[in-house]
């Protein structure tokens, strides 16, 4: 049964995940294919908001094209006398969840990354406005965090006015994550969880340190702090650290405590600071994803926004899937492009120094956080377009990931090369491996053989030097 009466669709927890498909949408607002778009919370005196105003600027719902995707904005404006700046980023990250419970109404992602659709059937029952879609945000920031007194919500589709509005969310995203640099991890005796993404991805939870933020890029370790102080029962809670179980992978027994209690045992030891065997769980809204390119021994980071396939040939959705989903896939890691800012970023991988293939537009972002004898060293997608070209550039610009394999080639020497006669093969093949579960890294992939019984006419055993992660 629907919360509200008067809206024409239910409204409810139960519509939370619901996936709508191209074919069963009238609208998309925002999305991959749109340049304009983004949703921005703003904290306002008390004189300058209009309680349960809901103000919509260029086209409505009915008048936008069936099947077509719209530039699209939201702001949301409160005050309350308990209310300052430092709630923005909690009150903005909650339109996600409350969004989503509308019936055939689906949003993904945060900041200038929103990607809604409003589904045909729910169009046909009379969704065909922002303005009950506006009443349903009002009602559900009103009742869920009473700290707010007063909300007026403005939904944008007018492109004129997107192209004023846009600069000015991207500077109050960019003060918001500024605010929150400088904080260490060791510093601190309390990171923070999100859930909001289990509804997509049941076994992941965010852990939010001030050196690691959010998947999404939309909640700060002092967000999750917030959060937690105004709505203990909410979807952000306070994470006790606990015992430093090991300092340069990042694991706290506080940590995993938590992981295992929020995932119901799912995933109960998490690394924080490395791409590799526990790394964080990825959910499905992660900004940008880390993959591991065994040819090169590197990591290349992608985001969202970019078109086409990455230099392993994979596209960032094929790649997204690969980690999405509450997982803790090794070698992938879905990431925030907030953390590319961070002392911690893959520190227990080597940090930037592991990093081999950026986007320009993701390295331009963060170039300032990047070490300046590496920065020239990293390839983005003008450099190189597959792993031989980028092979090529990591060697003649010297990356510090071209040592690691002059120290892995080196053992060659000492290797020792069994041969196994025709005769022997022939007579008593022997399996040279076997495992209930082998994992092997390919191209990008993670293969694992089941019960598997592995033959070979030859087998090279090499020491290794070096660790490889
Ligand atoms: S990505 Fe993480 S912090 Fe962001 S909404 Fe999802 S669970 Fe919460």
């Amino acid at each position: 049964m629907s919360m509200f009466k008067d809206i024409p669709v239910e409204v409810g927890v139960i519509y939370e995940g619901e996936r709508i498909r191209r074919n069963d949408m009238q609208v998309e607002l925002g999305g991959p294919t749109v340049k304009q778009k983004f949703e921005l919370a703003k904290v306002k005196p008390m004189d300058e908001v209009e309680d349960g105003k809901i103000t919509i600027v260029g086209p409505d719902l009915k008048d936008l094209k069936e099947g077509g995707a719209y530039p699209f904005g939201i702001l949301v404006e409160a005050a309350g006398a308990k209310l300052d700046a430092g709630l923005e980023g909690v009150i903005e990250r909650r339109i996600h969840g409350y969004l989503n419970y509308i019936e055939g109404f689906m949003h993904l992602n945060q900041r200038y990354d929103i990607w809604m659709r409003l589904g045909k059937k729910s169009f046909a029952k009379g969704l065909n406005s922002f303005e009950p879609i506006g009443k349903v945000l009002y009602r559900l920031f009103k009742s869920e965090l009473p700290i707010i007194e007063k909300i007026q919500i403005t939904f944008i589709t007018d492109t004129a006015k997107l192209a004023e509005m846009t600069p000015e969310a991207m500077q109050a995203y960019e003060s918001r994550d500024a605010k929150a640099r400088g904080l260490k991890d060791s510093e601190v005796d309390t990171f923070y969880g999100c859930v909001l993404c289990q509804s997509f991805a049941p076994s992941h939870v965010c852990v939010i340190t001030p050196q690691r933020y959010s998947n999404c890029g939309a909640i700060s370790w002092f967000d999750g702090k917030a959060s937690a102080s105004i709505d203990p029962k909410g979807p952000v809670f306070a994470i006790p650290r606990g015992e430093i179980i090991n300092e340069e992978k990042g694991e706290f027994s506080g940590v995993n405590e938590a992981a295992k209690k929020r995932t119901m045992g799912e995933v109960n030891q998490v690394w924080l600071y490395t791409a590799f065997d526990h790394p964080h769980t990825s959910c499905g809204c992660f900004e940008a994803v880390a993959f591991y390119i065994p040819e090169v021994d590197g990591l290349g980071v992608v985001q969202r926004s970019f078109k086409g396939a990455a230099v392993n040939g994979l596209p960032f959705s094929t790649l997204a899937d690969s980690t999405a989903g509450g997982r803790q896939i090794d070698g992938f890691h879905g990431m925030s492009i907030e953390y590319m800012r961070s002392q911690k970023f893959f520190a227990a991988d080597g940090g930037w120094n592991r990093i081999v293939w950026v986007p320009k537009e993701v390295k331009e972002r963060v170039k300032e956080f990047i070490p300046r004898d590496v920065v020239d060293k990293i390839a983005t997608e003008e450099d190189a377009k597959n792993v031989d070209e980028l092979k090529a550039f990591l060697k003649a610009k010297n990356h510090p990931v071209v040592a690691r394999w002059e120290a892995e080639a080196a053992p060659v020497a000492e290797a020792q090369a069994v041969q196994v006669t025709e005769e022997q093969a022939a007579t008593t093949m022997m399996p040279v491996a076997t495992a209930a579960s082998l994992p092997i890294m390919a191209g990008g992939f993670k293969i694992i053989l089941k019960d598997a019984k592995i033959y070979a006419s030859k087998v090279i055993i090499q020491a290794k030097t070096d660790e490889k992660r």
